[in-house]
């Protein structure tokens, strides 16, 4: 496997912390838990879409874009990064938002990242309603950007292709190689699944490394036998870009959709709960879409005995923090 070989733009600080959750692990009395913070990737208030955005922002200039467009929910983390990595890059940013979520009122809708949305000169060109096919949408509105006279690049939801993967398997070599300089034996990786690509580019970078550092993902939406085969085909695909030969084992590919609760974008008592315990015992923000529900997946897996006390688990804050001024209405009372 040889990243280097993909173009790639700079939008982060790399590579993010690993540290140690010292409180919390200590409050939970399992295992050993490790942070590695994704949510300072430092593009706009950072997120896991920054190390997709180098590869397909790249992309995008090497096929002379000049435009991107790009979809996701109305407090989507991929739609605030896409349109400040396209602004570093001197390109416009089109969104189509889907109100896939409509229970929070007026912050929900104009605050939070929708806010830094704008701020940052993205126009949201649509707002359409929930369960629209929004992949055909951007590809209609790519057609009429075309017949305008632009050359505009679609980046699907929460940037999730091959080339957007290529991002997660440079964080999976970022852990191996924390993980050897510091000796830590890491025995699993933990975290929020959504569109795929994250745990996707992980599990597809700890194959070709040859690793085998067991990915859990914790749904945000789909069940778990969806999930896990959503994200076994954009793994698979992913080491075919690679040039990994081989058919990747259905048993890499684990996800627990245990979390979900009501939906997408409807925090539980747990996602709650856990957004509070790393607020107030690590000073850490956590988001109620995504890393709260994958937080609270991994409290209650703890508290179950899922994990041995000398294991270390490294979960991945996928950031998003920018969406709990979205979340007021919830969050005042927590
Ligand atoms: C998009 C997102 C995820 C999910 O990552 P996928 O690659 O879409 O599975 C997790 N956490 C946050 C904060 C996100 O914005």
């Amino acid at each position: 496997m040889h990243l280097a070989r993909f173009p790639r733009v700079s939008l982060g600080h790399f590579p993010t912390p690993l540290e140690p959750l010292e409180n919390i692990s200590r409050l939970l009395g399992g295992p050993k838990i490790w942070i590695k913070r994704d949510d300072a990737t430092g593009l706009a208030t950072g997120g896991n879409k920054t190390r997709k955005l180098e590869f397909l922002l790249a992309d995008a200039q090497a096929k002379n874009a000049d435009v991107i467009i790009t979809q996701g929910a109305t407090q989507s983390n991929h739609v605030r990064q896409t349109i400040a990595g396209a602004a570093r890059l001197g390109l416009q940013a089109k969104a189509l938002l889907e109100q896939r979520v409509t229970d929070f009122g007026e912050d929900y809708q104009r605050s939070g990242n929708v806010l830094l949305d704008k701020v940052l000169g993205g126009e949201i060109v649509a707002h359409l309603p929930a369960g629209t096919d929004m992949q055909q949408a951007m590809e209609d509105y790519a057609a009429t950007l075309r017949e305008q006279g632009h050359n505009p690049y679609v980046i699907p939801g929460g940037g999730s292709n091959p080339i957007g993967a290529l991002g997660y398997v440079a964080c999976a070599e970022e852990l191996l190689y924390q993980s050897s300089e510091r000796r830590l034996r890491i025995d699993h990786v933990v975290h929020a699944t959504g569109s795929t690509g994250t745990q996707a580019g992980l599990v597809a970078g700890f194959t070709a490394t040859n690793s085998h550092v067991p990915v859990l993902g914790i749904s945000v939406r789909a069940p778990k036998a969806k999930q896990e085969e959503n994200v076994w085909n954009l793994a698979s695909r992913t080491l075919d870009l690679l040039g990994v030969p081989g058919e990747l084992s259905r048993y890499a590919v684990v996800a627990n959709s245990d979390y979900v609760g009501d939906g997408y974008g409807l925090p539980t008592e747990g996602t709650l709960e856990a957004l509070s315990l790393l607020a107030r015992h690590e000073g850490i923000l956590l988001d109620p879409v995504y890393s709260a529900k994958g937080m609270a997946g991994l409290i209650d897996l703890i508290r179950k005995g899922h994990f041995r006390q000398d294991e270390n688990v490294v979960f991945i804050h996928t950031g998003g923090a920018a969406g709990l001024f979205g979340y007021r209405q919830v969050l005042e009372h927590v």
